[in-house]
């Protein structure tokens, strides 16, 4: 093996060395020569006439270079996080960027209260992960903050909604909101009427101008119909000292067309729609959660701008891109890598799209489950494009084998369209000219998620 001419001039240029017996003595300092086998390059080898004979300096080191980075991998390895939590949905920014229009329109619809008036009710709506939540807390909890200083105290309520453990009948409801007021009231035993009749009191008995928001309240009136928010926007009416403001949130934009006319006019006194982020706003955002929540330098250039644009594809949802920047760093760790990569984002897509579809296919109720068996099941035969009349025959014989009553084509058409809202598969309307129309149906999942699907139906249904 021989040196190249170039590689011993770098060597003589930057190593020491010396003459003995003729040989010329090369000490290996910081560097392993290329040609280097197991002995790590020490021995003789010749070089146009000159015999070299490579040797190891005692105070030999492994070159700087690697040894950094063999050093900042070990202190590195778990820390491609600074603080996790900061890339949760859950989190709360200090700073709202590109939300300026929807904070000052709540503060100014709010603001009244600080003059003891009550103010308009507001309904805010707009997709998932457009920061509705977080914008309205936040206008809430400044609100509350500013009248501390003042004559007049405001008193802001937040309820989710979805937390069922709260939210599952109007007398729970209630029962809650007299809780928070200061009046406790028992869980149950009382008719509604008199958990009203206290609440109600225990709001007059103070001057407080109260706003109530009320998130994901599409949530509240499926599960108790509109009577409470009518019963609740004509509390005003008869409170003599307090008022009460309510603040509607939800996801769902076609939900204020269900309600009834006098509710629905009352809720959206004022309305607020949040629209969704595009590519370079939802960049922001990650930028300011990265650095509160990574530490510097882990992200590799080309991941923000992606997560930014698959959340942008979808809707310009915050929640997503944090999703999918916060689960990609999981998994770069998870690999002790150093740097979380586009490739890692990747991965992050089908983690969470995956997530997604097994845990609504796990919660779908039995006969959904029957019904999706059925489309698998027509799928792997070969077919596509099905159209309901084919799905229903097979989910009559599924249903006979896992003992279950089958529901009619109708109810089945409607579940169809559930399953193709949850993005699970895809019915596309086809008109029939003079027959009319019909939907072509097919799965909207790969392969592998596909098989995942199985895996849980199966055992449910008792195939
Ligand atoms: P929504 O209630 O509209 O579904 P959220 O308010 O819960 O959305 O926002 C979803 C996630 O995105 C939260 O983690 C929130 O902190 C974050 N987020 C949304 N908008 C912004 C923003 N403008 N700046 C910083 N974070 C945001
Ligand atoms: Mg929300």
């Amino acid at each position: 093996m021989i040196p190249t001419r170039s590689f011993l001039i770098e060597i003589k240029k930057k190593k020491n060395s010396e003459i003995y017996n003729n040989i010329t003595v090369l000490y290996l300092y910081n560097y392993i020569p290329p040609f280097s086998k197991g002995n790590r390059g020490e021995g003789l080898y010749t070089f146009q006439e000159k015999k070299l004979y490579f040797k190891r300096n005692k105070n030999y080191t492994m070159p700087h270079s690697i040894q950094t980075i063999f050093q900042e991998f070990i202190e590195k390895k778990a820390t491609i996080f600074k603080d996790r939590n900061a890339l949760t949905s859950d989190f709360k920014p200090n700073t709202i960027p590109h939300r300026n229009n929807e904070i000052n329109t709540l503060a100014l619809i709010l603001a009244p209260s600080l003059r003891g008036g009550k103010p308009s009710n507001i309904f805010v709506y707009g997709m998932t992960g457009t920061g509705k939540t977080l914008v309205t807390r936040y206008v809430g909890n400044e609100l509350e903050k500013m009248s501390n200083q003042g004559a007049t105290p405001v008193k802001v309520i937040y309820i989710n909604c979805k937390m069922k453990k709260v939210t599952d009948t109007e007398y729970r409801l209630v029962a809650e909101l007299s809780r928070i007021m200061g009046q406790e009231v028992p869980v149950t035993g009382l008719p509604t009427e008199y958990v009203y009749q206290t609440f109600f009191n225990v709001l007059d008995s103070t001057n407080w101008v109260v706003v109530v928001i009320l998130d994901e309240i599409d949530a509240l009136v499926n599960r108790m119909g509109d009577d409470f928010l009518y019963n609740f926007t004509r509390i005003n009416q008869e409170l003599k000292k307090a008022k009460v403001s309510i603040v509607g949130i939800t996801n769902d934009l076609h939900f204020i067309d269900v309600l009834d006319p006098r509710v629905k006019s009352s809720l959206s006194e004022e309305e607020i729609l949040f629209p969704p982020y595009n590519a370079l706003e939802l960049q922001d955002i990650l930028k300011q959660r990265t650095e509160l929540g990574l530490e510097p330098g882990v992200i590799s250039e080309e991941v923000i701008p992606k997560c930014a644009a698959l959340a942008a594809q979808e809707h310009g949802d915050a929640r997503r891109a944090l999703d999918l920047l916060r689960v990609a760093g999981e998994i770069a760790e998870r690999e002790n890598s150093l740097k979380i990569t586009e490739k890692h984002v990747d991965t992050a897509l089908e983690k969470i799209d995956y997530d997604r579809i097994i845990e609504s296919v796990k919660s779908l109720p039995k006969q959904t489950k029957a019904l999706l068996w059925s489309i698998i099941n027509l799928e792997d035969g070969g077919q596509k494009n099905m159209q309901t009349g084919d799905i229903y025959s097979i989910y009559e014989n599924i249903c006979k084998e896992s003992a279950l009553h089958p529901l009619t084509q109708r109810r089945v058409s409607d579940l169809i369209s559930e399953l193709d809202m949850m993005g699970i598969i895809n019915a596309r309307i086809i008109s029939l000219g003079r027959y009319g129309r019909t939907r072509e149906i097919n799965l909207n999942v790969s392969e592998k998620i596909k098989n995942m699907m199985k895996d849980v139906l199966k055992p449910v249904l008792m195939l």
